[in-house]
């Protein structure tokens, strides 16, 4: 059966329509209502599926803090008048069916299992690097989100007790060490002219500058230091960085890979291959969509 997935962003609300095998039959978007009460996004959603296909099974990703469980919205940073709204109830109530939530970090590894750099994988740690840190645990091909399900926050695992403050609160998480400006503070300690973005940064190491060189190097270590404890915990058979900041590739990984092997305590032939990301920025509809197919 097709399913259809949506995917809730600041700007503009990404839909679609997809087969059994994750092909993808239709892709429309619209813009989120802004200053309005979510009662609007629902409704417009609700509109959306009335055109998509009516009785197919409905799946909705969202960025923020969302308790999978019961697809409360606790925080939505992008999203403000999403802030403790029951999203999920108020979409099966003018749905008249059950509805899958989930945040768009794990929309996007579901994605990347479904159609993406995951394809035949069953346990697959995904990661998206961008302003912050998402992240996404599925295991046995099936997302994993802990009890409540605010589980698989993994941009937050601390690193550093001492180190950069993070949007959390916490100090030395993944996010605050690996995210877009801590790449540029980097650079700038690294005597880096100045960059406006990571892009640049990623540009200049290419072209051979040792400053951006350097940068690319501790911002991988750092990474390859959550990637190493991540897979100490979950012992995974793939790692997926996706988000912005995954398009300086091999510049980010290949350090990542050290430091992996460093960290991790499996033997250096059992550790997870570190892929980047394959889907565009569909890949959060496509995970809701996928995540639909979960709903008994
Ligand atoms: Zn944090």
């Amino acid at each position: 059966m097709d399913t259809l997935g949506f995917d809730i962003g600041g700007t503009d609300v990404k839909a679609g329509r997809m087969g059994p095998n994750g092909e993808v039959r239709e892709e429309t978007r619209f813009s989120t209502p802004v200053d309005q009460p979510p009662e609007e996004l629902v409704s417009q959603i609700a509109n959306a599926v009335r055109k998509l296909g009516s009785s197919l099974p409905v799946g909705v990703a969202c960025a923020g803090i969302i308790r999978a469980r019961d697809g409360f919205v606790a925080a939505s940073p992008n999203l403000p008048q999403l802030r403790g709204f029951p999203l999920r109830s108020a979409l099966e109530q003018e749905l008249s069916r059950a509805v899958a939530v989930l945040n768009d970090a794990n929309a996007f590894v579901l994605a990347e299992v479904r159609t993406g750099a995951g394809r035949g994988f069953h346990d697959v740690i995904g990661l998206t690097i961008g302003t912050g840190v998402g992240g996404g645990i599925v295991l046995q091909g099936k997302l994993h989100t802990g009890r409540s399900g605010y589980g698989g926050e993994l941009g937050h695992v601390i690193l550093d007790a001492s180190g950069r403050l993070c949007a959390c609160g916490n100090r030395g998480c993944l996010e605050a060490l690996v995210c877009r400006a801590a790449i540029l503070e980097e650079y700038a300690a690294q005597g880096g002219r100045n960059a406006a973005d990571p892009e640049t940064v990623a540009h200049r190491a290419a072209a051979g500058e040792s400053a951006a060189i350097r940068t690319w190097d501790a911002i991988g270590a750092r990474l390859g230091l959550g990637l190493g404890s991540l897979a100490n915990i979950f012992d995974p058979e793939l790692f997926i960085v996706g988000g912005g900041i995954s398009k300086a590739n091999e510049l980010l990984l290949k350090p990542a890979r050290v430091t992996l092997e460093d960290a991790a305590l499996a033997p250096t032939d059992q550790l997870p291959e570190v892929r980047v990301a394959e889907l565009s920025n569909a890949a959060g509809w496509i995970g809701a969509a996928a995540q639909a197919r979960e709903i008994e």
